[in-house]
């Protein structure tokens, strides 16, 4: 050791004595009972404070039970009651016993009224249940939230258990014994007793539950509500879809309670499953033109045709992959470009395809999907799904996937898609979409294109 670091070292056990000797040494508990450690920093904080006493001069006792007249005497002292012995309302209580002080001041306050008979038991031992009415009481909690323990049925009544094991556990006193469960019939120790007063005195001490999960369940039904409470009668405060998990906390009558995303209330168990329902998918197909309106005409096709041919093909492909297909017209008929842009969000559809075949001058061929920039959604996949498939299986150019305006998708708030199957007006493309051959792979291109799209969206 050199000179320095000697000098160092004298100075700092120096200053150590001084300031063991002059600092006014509180003496904390866990340096003055034999039975609890430096982390009990809640006994520790109300023996600092004369809160509460060990049960010998070397011992706290935490795993000792608390008796009724125990509890009432320390939450009387932490609270600053009158705890002269005297008289009580209770025959039971022993006017010179050293908790009647307290217990009558209770009384007086209101928090503590005994049991029916007009007895208080003050040696019988307190519960955790008690212990959740008592505290509640001595510390005005009001606050509830939606709080669930296995063990605790759900009763909003003001009275009952549950609302004071709701209040203490909103407050940050309790967050139950694990599991899930409260355990309101177990016996109060008096480290249980010591961790649930300090926190109702200080903030720092608090702690924040969080609910357990009991089970899994599936929505299976788009826009199922959460609402605020366990009836159609509270407000809705968010959806979730078909297929959605909700983590449930807790069940009240038909209505389990529980978050599913960043959405936690109440959801009907109506319309929750044990399995999980596969997402709905319903399709709108357009089949472009109809009616008094051709579309293109060349090549000894008409348009509307091409149109109403594939599209029926589309239908019968997606209801056998499983897909809802909701048809804007199945005959020659003509309807607005708005009213078909309207079906499918008027009908519950979650995407729409129009289908169309194309006219240029004759040695233009190909097919290309377009997509409109108006809605942010998922059109422009949609379309590039479509659009990758389609080309392929027409064995033509691929002009590829384009943003323009088109009414029918301009206007609609789904993800939508116009294809253009092929050019009329070219004699290639024509003699194919005059083919049930092409039109068939057409449809099918068309129905694992919006396939496609659906799993990508699902993923
Ligand atoms: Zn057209």
């Amino acid at each position: 050791m050199n000179n320095f670091i000697s000098k160092v070292m004298l100075f700092l056990v120096a200053a150590l004595l001084v300031i063991s000797s002059i600092g006014p040494s509180p003496a904390s508990a866990w340096t003055v009972f034999k039975d609890i450690g430096a982390e009990d920093v809640e006994i520790d904080y109300l023996y600092d404070r004369g809160l509460i006493q060990g049960i010998s001069k070397y011992e706290f006792g935490p795993s000792h039970l608390v008796t009724r007249e125990q509890a009432a005497t320390m939450i009387g002292r932490a609270l600053g009651l009158n705890g002269t012995k005297r008289n009580t309302k209770f025959s039971d209580v022993n006017p010179t016993s050293y908790g009647s002080g307290y217990i009558q001041s209770a009384v007086e306050k209101g928090f503590i009224s005994g049991y029916p008979d007009g007895s208080f038991k003050p040696s019988q031992i307190m519960t955790r249940g008690e212990m959740a009415r008592l505290l509640s009481r001595a510390f005005y909690l009001t606050q509830t939230s939606s709080v669930f323990y296995a063990d605790v049925e759900v009763n909003n009544a003001s009275n009952s258990l549950y609302t004071a094991v709701n209040k203490i556990t909103t407050a940050g006193i309790s967050t139950g014994t694990g599991d899930g469960k409260y355990s309101p019939l177990q016996k109060l120790t008096r480290e249980e007793f010591a961790i649930f007063l300090a926190r109702s005195l200080d903030t720092k001490f608090k702690v924040t539950f969080q609910n357990a999960t009991i089970a899994k369940l599936y929505s299976t039904t788009d826009n199922l509500n959460a609402r605020t409470g366990p009836s159609t009668g509270y407000n809705v405060i968010g959806q979730i879809q078909k297929g959605a998990e909700v983590q449930v906390y807790g069940y009240n009558g038909n209505w389990a309670y529980g978050k599913s995303g960043t959405v936690t209330g109440y959801f009907s168990l109506s319309y929750l499953s044990k399995v999980v329902a596969t997402p709905s998918r319903v399709m709108v197909i357009d089949a472009g033109h109809g009616g008094s309106d051709p579309g293109a005409v060349a090549n000894g096709l008409r348009e509307k045709d091409v149109n109403l041919d594939v599209s029926l093909r589309v239908e019968r492909m997606l209801k056998a992959k499983g897909i809802q297909v909701l048809m804007v017209r199945r005959t020659d008929v003509f309807y607005s470009l708005d009213y078909r842009a309207a079906y499918g969000v008027k009908n519950g559809a979650d995407a729409f395809v129009s289908i169309h075949a194309n006219a240029a001058s004759a040695g233009v061929s190909g097919s290309e999907t377009f997509y409109s920039a108006s809605v942010a959604n998922d059109s422009k996949q949609l379309a590039t799904f479509i659009q990758n498939r389609l080309y392929k299986a027409m064995e033509h150019t691929n002009r590829g996937v384009k943003e323009y305006d088109y009414r029918v998708i301009e206007a609609n708030p789904l993800p939508a898609a116009l294809v253009e199957l092929g050019f009329l007006t070219n004699s290639g493309d024509a003699a194919k979409l005059a083919t049930s051959t092409y039109k068939e792979r057409a449809a099918s291109a068309v129905a694992e294109g919006i396939e496609d799209y659906y799993e990508w969206k699902e993923r």
